[in-house]
């Protein structure tokens, strides 16, 4: 059997772990410091460490347990990884550079069974779901890549934007989630992180409820039931009225704003009609939320869906801010390497098809 990667251990479970193998729980600190702040990456270097509890560590943990597989760098700062997970299964994390700082999109399965009819990520059904461990790895494995570059730089935010649905795989998502923001370990701010989800409504209740103190954002792409379930096919079972109560349910229990996420498709989804539906849907909680307007990025077997007209785009943006709804384009991140989330991946398994 594979050993599983330390870093899917939140500090209280390692605590927990060593306490039940006869260790004092205290030496977790030890050990997290070695992993997050020094990033160690091998037991071998656990020097300050009492030399059983290491050598007990190594026996059943292992740190790494992704390869890469492909590093792409784009113009623009943008770097992509594919890494190859110990059962072979391919996935994506993307580095991109912003003014603000360093944002890293996670991929949390290996594939997606909501099958939303635009995305790359949802061409393969789940194989599988990632570990926390391997949720973590996927940032430590940027951070590293930062480190070797020898510029000082962190990895600032993290959005859980990648391959697959996060709230699908809720327990490692929610453990992946405390490992990052802990304060012992990276101390990445809840403030900037965001988690987005295509909707899956009971998650949402239950997010709310586990209150870790992190964004949430709301793949809509749709103001009406008609149109989101043509193109989402989730919204049959987990309808926009539903949605709109979990989403009221979480702003009364937080003090947080969601982002609403809406790809603009051309003559799909992009005409006034839906930016005014879209406005007078959110009318009781406007000022809680911001509307993050997507351009779609072409994916060949989706080739229904092209990118809306720039002056659509414009037209939409304006229509939402006359009706007081908050919003913005959202910038482009390494278009020439394929960054749409899932695109490398589905790429690389289709050549490796052809091989
Ligand atoms: N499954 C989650 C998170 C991963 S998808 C979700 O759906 O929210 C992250 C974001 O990328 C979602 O808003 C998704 O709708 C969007 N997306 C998917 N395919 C896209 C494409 N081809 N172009 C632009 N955005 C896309
Ligand atoms: Fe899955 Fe999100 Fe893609 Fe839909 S948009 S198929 S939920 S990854």
């Amino acid at each position: 059997m594979n050993k599983p990667s330390i870093y899917g251990l939140t500090l209280d479970q390692l605590k927990e772990w060593l306490l039940a193998h006869g260790h004092k729980p205290s030496r977790a600190l030890q050990v997290w410091d070695l992993l997050y702040r020094k990033r160690v990456t091998d037991f071998s270097d656990m020097n300050e460490v009492n030399s059983e509890c290491v050598q007990l560590l190594a026996d059943t943990f292992v740190i790494q347990t992704l390869t890469q597989h492909i590093k792409q760098e784009a113009a623009d700062g943008t770097v992509k990884f594919l890494f190859k997970l110990q059962d072979g299964s391919l996935i994506e994390t993307v580095m991109m550079r912003h003014k603000y700082g360093l944002s890293v999109c996670v991929t949390t399965q290996v594939g997606c069974n909501i099958g939303c009819s635009f995305c790359a990520s949802g061409l393969l059904a789940k194989s599988r779901d990632l570990s926390a461990g391997e949720i973590v790895e996927q940032i430590m494995n940027v951070q590293l890549h930062l480190d070797q570059i020898e510029k000082d730089e962190l990895v600032s935010h993290i959005v859980v934007m990648g391959i697959g649905e996060p709230f699908d795989n809720f327990n490692n998502l929610l453990d992946f989630l405390n490992v990052v923001i802990d304060h012992k370990g990276l101390a990445i701010a809840g403030r900037r992180i965001t988690v987005s989800t295509s909707g899956i409504v009971n998650k949402i209740y239950e997010f709310t409820d586990a209150a870790i103190p992190v964004n949430l954002a709301i793949s809509l792409h749709a103001p009406n039931n008609e149109l989101r379930t043509r193109i989402m096919k989730i919204n049959r079972a987990m309808p926009i009225e539903k949605l709109m109560a979990s989403l009221k349910y979480y702003l009364a229990k937080n003090n947080r704003r969601i982002t609403i996420e809406y790809i603009l498709l051309k003559d799909v989804n992009d005409h006034k009609e839906e930016a005014e539906q879209l406005a007078e849907l959110f009318s009781d909680f406007k000022d809680r939320l911001y509307v993050n307007l997507i351009p779609y990025n072409p994916v060949d077997e989706h080739s229904q869906y092209q990118r809306s007209e720039q002056e659509s785009v414009l037209a939409f943006y304006d229509t939402l801010k006359k009706n007081g709804v908050n919003c913005k384009i959202r910038q482009e991140h390494g278009t020439d390497i394929d960054a749409a989330c899932g695109q490398l991946r589905s790429k690389q398994l289709k050549k490796d098809a052809q091989q």
